[in-house]
């Protein structure tokens, strides 16, 4: 019989990144999440966290799932809800990409774009969602759960459970490192418990956004952030319940000046068009490499695809008015008569 939509969640494929790997004498390869049918990393958590919420009963055939998200969760848990017969409500900073919201409506979620505003603002999104499924629990005939992401650990275990043993077969258990970049935790630490469980060598490392807090934190013990990234979905301020007991090997930092070039030579020499995260993460692979020295193997996570930044990463205008340098040929006509 031929699989379900959830059961085409996972076991995405690693892609061998030729320039990154040559440029550093290091095989490293990226996990294709953007093949999940939700097209993000975030499928795997999507699932975890409603079959946990069944598991434990709090979903009923109708039943609404409630999330604070900068998009790809909510697209996964969409994807996820439908093919189950449940509703979600998806509560977005209206900061993040058109093209996640226009994802998201047209999946079939039930949008709500809010202001961004800091984590410390009680009407930050994600807790506003918490408070939204808390009302919807009371009012809904088939009740509401809310997902919590950032808290709810069934998201880490998805990535240990599935991401990390599809990297140990699909390196036959040679790999010596993996690297990613932090929204919620789930992906580097579930992955990363995962793979040390296997091997205890294993490297592990976090690669952050220029500025952003945990960087900070693994490096000096300060939760402090500053400066910016164009990047979406990363960028974390507090230790979440994902990253509860996770200590990295190592800590990078990443400015956009660095991920975004990377990004764009996929573009042109690879055929792979990335989101920005995806970019801080195979500089950070690039930067773990050089540590462990030549011959090593290291994975990291391909989180989404370029197509969802189009209006943002891949728009000439939105890169200056950032002061990022435009690549030429994203401006260029092609110069052929027909
Ligand atoms: N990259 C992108 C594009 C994302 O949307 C997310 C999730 N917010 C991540 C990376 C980070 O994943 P995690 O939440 O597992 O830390």
């Amino acid at each position: 019989m031929q699989p379900s939509v959830i059961e085409t969640i996972g076991n995405t494929p690693l892609i061998r990144l030729k320039r990154a790997s040559e440029e550093t004498g290091c095989e490293i390869y990226g996990k294709a999440e953007f093949l999940n049918p939700g097209q993000s990393v975030k499928d795997r958590a999507g699932l975890f966290i409603i079959r946990d919420a069944e598991k434990r009963g709090l979903l009923r055939p109708g039943g609404v799932i409630v999330e604070g998200t900068a998009g790809n969760t909510g697209i996964g848990l969409t994807v996820v809800a439908k093919a189950l017969g449940y509703r979600t409500v998806i509560v977005i900073p209206e900061t993040q990409s058109q093209e996640k919201k226009d994802a998201l409506r047209v999946m079939g979620a039930e949008l709500i774009e809010v202001p961004a505003v800091p984590y410390k603002n009680p009407n930050n999104y994600v807790k506003l969602s918490g408070r939204l499924a808390e009302k919807l629990a009371q009012k809904e005939a088939n009740g509401a759960v809310w997902a919590n992401q950032f808290d709810n650990t069934a998201n880490r275990e998805g990535h240990i459970q599935t991401t990390a043993q599809e990297i140990w077969e699909q390196t036959g258990g040679k790999v010596d490192g993996f690297v990613a970049a932090v929204g919620t935790g789930g992906t580097l630490a579930g992955t990363g418990f995962g793979l040390k469980e296997k091997n205890s060598g294993i490297k592990i490392a976090i690669a952050d956004p220029m500025g952003a807090a945990l960087y900070n934190y693994y490096a000096n013990g300060e939760l402090k952030s500053e400066g910016g990234s164009i990047t979406e979905g990363i960028g974390q301020g507090r230790i979440t319940a994902n990253l509860d007991g996770f200590q990295p090997d190592f800590a990078f930092q990443v400015p956009d000046e660095e991920a975004l070039p990377i990004v764009f030579d996929l573009v042109q020499e690879e055929g792979l068009c990335l989101g920005g995260s995806s970019g801080i993460n195979i500089a950070g692979a690039k930067r773990l490499a050089r540590e462990l020295g030549p011959g090593h193997t290291i994975v990291t996570i391909l989180c989404d695809y370029g197509t969802r930044y189009q209006s943002k990463m891949f728009n000439p205008d939105f890169l200056r008015s950032k002061n990022l340098p435009v690549p030429h040929w994203m401006e260029e006509t092609p110069d052929i008569e027909v």
